[in-house]
Order: C-alpha cells, then structure tokens, then sequence
C-alpha cells in the first residue's frame, strides 16, 4: 500500500481548489479504506470550490480534501471490520451520525443531531483513497454501471423526496431542473406518476429532463404554468410537489397550483427567510415534509430501481479524468451540465 496519494483540496479559506499529495489515511477500529473509481461533483463542492457564504461558514479546517459522491473498492480494513471483504466494489453514505442519539435508535439517521458529513467536516472522496466508518460502507452490485453509482448520493437525495409520497397515478410537479430535479423526474415515472411536469428557468437543464422521459419541461420564465396544466389533463391541481430549486418564487408558485390536500417536499436549499404563502398553505390543507439526506433503505431501493430499468445515464452530460478537475467545475459552474463524473481508474 502505499503512503501519499493524490486529492482534491481545499487549500484555506477562498475560492478554488488544489490538486495535491496527501497521506494516504489508514483504517482505524471499525474502519474501512476505499480505494476510489468514479466520483461526481456536487452542488456542494461547487459552493466550496466558489468559497461562497455557506462554504466559509462550513468548511472550518482548511486544508481538507472535499467530496462526497463516489464509488470505488475495499482497499484495507481496520480492527473489527467483519462481513466485507477486500476488492468489494461499495459505496458509502457521506453522513457519519452518532448511533446514539433518539432518531439514530430508531433507525432514522437522516435526523441524527450529531452528523458529520464527509467532504465537508471531515476528509472526502475527490481522493485516491477515502476512509469511513464501516457502517457507512454500502455494497454496491457488480452489475450497475460505476459512472451512473458514482452518484448515487444525489440519486439518494431524489429518492427519499420523490418517494416520501404514494406517486402512483398522481400528478406531479417538480421545481428545478438541476441533477436532482431530473433524477426525481426518472424516479416519479418509474414509480408509476400520471403526469410528472419540471420546470426550471434554464433551456439546457429542460432539455435534459425531457431525455429522462418528463411529460412536460416548462420554462416558468416565459412560459404559463396553468396553460401547460389545462394541456396535461390535470383539472384540480398537482397531487404531488416536489420543490427542488431551493427558489422562494418557485415554491409560491408550487402552492399556488396544487390540489387541496396535496403534498409537498422540500429538498432545495436557499435564502433562510422567505415569504411563504401561508393562506394557500392553510386553506388547501397542504402538508409540508423537509427532507435532509437519504435514509439508508434509499441505498436499496436505488440499486433495485436501476436494476430494474430506471435509466439515469441521461443526467451524465461530462466525463472528465480527476487531473482535469477544473473543467469539471467550470461545467458545474456555467449551468450547462447534468452530473460530472470524475475519473480516478487510470
Ligand atoms: P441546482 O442548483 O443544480 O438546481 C437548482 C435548479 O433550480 C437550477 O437548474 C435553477 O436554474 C433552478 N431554478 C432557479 N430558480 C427557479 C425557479 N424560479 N423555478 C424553477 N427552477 C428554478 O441544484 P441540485 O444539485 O439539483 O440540488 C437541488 C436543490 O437541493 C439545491 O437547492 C440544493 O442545495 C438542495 N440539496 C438539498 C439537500 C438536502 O439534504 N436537503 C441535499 C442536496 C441538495
Ligand atoms: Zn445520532
């Protein structure tokens, strides 16, 4: 094995990233090292990458190797390790909780009050290597393709908001058109929605939902909502919500076009404090579920839906070997992308 290896870094506090040599980290009790494949870039990186408000407030130990979306093999095993084995293809789940606290006993670790994520408060996987807990480890089947489980933590993020509500047979409506926005587009079909409408301000990212099978891409910026509604057959509204641009506009407008007792999930991540419209909300009977993460049956249900034929490589729009970093986050940054893998193989 050996000591040094090359990583993405965060250098200090300020905008870009570095490619550097880093130790490589041994397994401790109960640890395991993965020798990374295939990664993807995350809205997060690219707020670290761009050192904005969130990432100064959040990322508190530069220099700190970032990354959270990969899949790769057991490398090493620290003391203790059982039921894995070296050379076994996995993936982990990037939020390290405590085992302790009450939603952590009751199976619920996407609302663990103790969480560490990698990448952000501790060491990531833009990596040659990257060390977890064993109980972060998820195998991942020889038969799914490394480039589609590369980011199968953003496909966690979809699935627990898609499927927090019964779609079979629903309408649906989706904000935001990013990665995830899209993703969740594949799952609702998939999981049997009558109509599944996204909307998003940007041409290019539509595009890319209408490859993933959407029945309608709209683009709120010049085109009207309730005109596509009325063409889609829906009479009383969006059965289903599921906000994922983290924009307050979108999420006014999301209430103002569902159903009375519709559900609403609230993935996307924005401004704090934002005007909500508090009679549609009441008046309409709307229930309302934040979602933080993926619980840890979404590792499950992700494999069985691919392996079942939800195809998700048209959310894949750059491939870049990890040396080439930059040009992974200049995708990211312009807009004019889906998911960016990044290469570790060769
Ligand atoms: P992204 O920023 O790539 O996508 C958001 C999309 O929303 C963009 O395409 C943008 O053009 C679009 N948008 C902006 N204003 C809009 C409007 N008025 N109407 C419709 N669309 C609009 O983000 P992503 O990586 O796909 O992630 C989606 C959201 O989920 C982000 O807000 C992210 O911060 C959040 N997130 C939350 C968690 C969590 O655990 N809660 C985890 C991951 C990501
Ligand atoms: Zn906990």
């Amino acid at each position: 094995m050996k000591e040094w290896m090359d990583a993405i870094v965060k250098p200090a506090a300020g905008p870009g990233l570095e490619l550097r040599q880093v130790p490589v980290p041994v397994p401790g009790p109960g640890e395991v090292l993965i020798k990374i494949h295939k990664t993807a870039i995350c809205g997060t990186d690219v707020h670290i990458y761009n050192w904005d408000p969130w990432a100064a407030e959040h990322i508190t130990h530069p220099p700190m190797t970032i990354g959270h979306e990969y899949v790769g093999e057991i490398a090493a095993m620290g003391e203790g390790v059982t039921g894995l084995t070296i050379g076994q293809r996995v993936s982990g789940e990037g939020h390290i909780t405590c085992h302790r606290c009450r939603n952590c006993h009751t199976g619920n670790i996407q609302w663990c009050k103790n969480t560490n994520s990698v990448g952000v408060d501790r060491d990531g996987a833009f990596a040659e290597y990257v060390c977890i807990p064993q109980t972060n480890v998820i195998p991942i089947d020889e038969s799914l393709d490394e480039d589609v489980v590369a980011f199968f933590d953003a496909f966690g993020n979809a699935t627990h908001t898609a499927l927090m509500w019964n779609l079979v047979g629903e309408d649906v409506l989706i904000t935001g058109a990013g990665p995830i926005g899209i993703i969740a587009s594949g799952i609702c079909k998939y999981a049997g929605a009558r109509r599944v409408i996204i909307t998003d301000l940007n041409d290019y990212r539509l595009d890319l939902a209408r490859k993933m099978g959407v029945d309608y891409a709209v683009n709120t910026g010049r085109e009207d909502l309730k005109e596509v509604m009325a063409k889609a057959g829906l009479t009383e509204g969006f059965d289903v919500g599921l906000e994922m641009s983290g924009n307050a506009a979108a999420f006014r407008q999301m209430c103002s076009v569902m159903r009375n007792g519709g559900k609403i999930s609230l993935l996307g991540l924005g401004k704090p404090m934002v005007e909500v419209p508090m009679n549609d909300i009441i008046c309409k009977g709307l229930t309302l579920q934040g979602i933080y993460g993926r619980k840890m049956d979404n590792w499950h249900q992700m494999s069985y839906m691919v392996q079942g034929g939800l195809d998700l490589h048209p959310v894949i729009t750059h491939r870049f070997h990890y040396t080439d970093f930059e040009k992974g986050f200049a995708a990211m940054n312009s807009g004019m992308s889906g998911k960016v893998v990044l290469d570790w193989t060769k």
